[in-house]
């Protein structure tokens, strides 16, 4: 592969561009095309990763690349704190009528998955007049001061504290990490009980304000919660008045072969948290609620001068469309069903693959040793990515410990290109085993 263009172009991303804004990959890119990137060198590379669970409709969808240029001929930037426009408006009404919260639902658009993390968690302050806020171990939130403190990987924030105070970190229920000699059942109730006793010891029910889980992990490693924690989580919330929020951020829109993860618990949040793929890449996110939670907020306490900018409005409109049209959920279904088989293929042979998981097409493999899901094998995924992307095929890693290799492929893909991707992953690790 010619790639003297691309490097070129990461020689001047390391002397122009500050070092803290990490790279996965070497890859570059000057076109892209539902699941493929040409980079700067012509070099046609598969693209497994979405630009990070933001692209699930593809790369530049035609119809969204035509919505947005027909909004950028009649205005690009109002101020929706100053003017009101009628894209804004029309994608809430989508929003609320997509995502169930048990009764009339209320949503303010934002620009990333940051930013709906923090205004759901000021919202769920105000709605509840409490101040203390519940998270979870190999949590992702995003990398503002309150997201960042409610994340669980320690290095994202080093050296950035004081953290955000009244954030209270508990267990993920992670069956295959800690569930060992237990039934799946008897290992929810335990966890549900360690909640009840945190109250106790940690933090009074009395004094929290919101529950935030991902119902997947996605930067934690495709953790998926049971569906009973989640139930019994619900309960909890119930019983207390504290406000249950789920960040869909990264399983939303399509991903796991559903518009939100919660459509496969049936539990119904108060609040949810929304971003990458409703825009198919232009900067949206949302916080849906119940109306009454939504309108707790006082006037001046959420907003922003991009919030819902008419170009991403439009954007995300065309993208959901577009969605609906392809029936993108049918798609995700296949998707996923082709990659759990052959990393379930995988893992019959290769004793380094400690668990195949995953929900709906977000599907994953965990690397440990000696088959011990405490022993995770950063080495073995990292040198199997740096494989793929020799080969041309662009893939990232999840996980607290990076050892969890993760897909969030476009899911628009062919199934031809799919396979190609994955007979490429089969065929490195089958090197790096032997
Ligand atoms: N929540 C979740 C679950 C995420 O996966 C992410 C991003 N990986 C975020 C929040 C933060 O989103 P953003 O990067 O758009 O701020």
């Amino acid at each position: 592969m010619n790639k003297s263009k691309s490097e070129a172009l990461l020689a001047r991303r390391k002397d122009a561009v500050a070092n803290g804004v990490g790279v996965f990959n070497t890859a570059t890119v000057q076109l892209a095309k539902d699941a493929t990137i040409i980079d700067v060198d012509g070099n046609e590379l598969i693209d497994f990763t979405g630009g990070i669970g933001v692209i699930n409709a593809g790369h530049c969808p035609q119809p969204v690349i035509d919505a947005i240029i027909d909004q950028a001929q009649k205005y690009i930037h109002t101020s929706f704190n100053v003017v009101t426009y009628e894209p804004y408006i029309a994608l809430c009404e989508k929003l609320n009528s997509l995502f169930p919260h048990g009764g009339k639902a209320k949503t303010m658009l934002v620009n990333t998955g940051a930013e709906a993390v923090e205004n759901a968690i000021k919202i769920a302050k105000q709605a509840t007049g409490r101040n203390a806020v519940i998270c979870y171990s190999g949590a992702f939130h995003g990398r503002t001061l309150m997201a960042m403190t409610l994340t669980s990987r320690t290095s994202y924030g080093a050296g950035c504290g004081p953290f955000a105070p009244e954030v209270y970190r508990v267990d993920y229920p992670d069956f295959y990490k800690n569930g060992a000699g237990k039934t799946q059942e008897a290992f929810v109730i335990n966890e549900l009980n360690k909640l009840e006793e945190y109250f106790e010891t940690h933090v009074r029910h009395q004094d929290v304000a919101a529950i935030i889980i991902e119902l997947v992990q996605g930067e934690g490693g495709f953790t998926v919660a049971p569906k009973s924690y989640i139930k019994g989580l619900r309960e909890v919330c119930d019983k207390y008045g504290i406000v249950l929020i789920f960040d869909e951020v990264q399983t939303g829109f399509g991903r796991t072969a559903a518009w939100g993860a919660s459509a496969h618990f049936d539990v119904q949040p108060d609040i949810s948290t929304w971003a990458k793929s409703m825009g198919s890449g232009l900067p949206i996110g949302a916080v849906v609620g119940k109306q009454e939670i939504m309108d707790s907020a006082g006037a001046g306490t959420i907003g922003g001068t991009y919030i819902g900018n008419p170009l991403a409005c439009a954007a995300s409109l065309a993208t959901i469309k577009y969605m609906e049209d392809i029936n993108l959920n049918d798609k995700a279904k296949k998707v996923g069903e082709i990659v759990r088989n052959r990393f379930e293929i995988l893992k019959a042979k290769h004793a380094a693959i400690g668990e195949v998981r995953g929900l709906g097409a977000m599907i994953a493999m965990e690397f440990v040793k000696n088959s011990d899901p405490q022993q995770p094998d950063y080495d073995l995924c990292n040198k199997l990515i740096k494989a793929c992307a020799e080969r041309g095929l662009i893939v990232i890693a999840a996980g607290v410990h990076k050892n969890v290799l993760r897909i969030l492929v476009p899911l628009v893909i062919s199934e031809e290109l799919l396979n190609k991707g994955l007979d490429i992953i089969a065929g490195e690790l089958e090197k790096l085993s032997a």
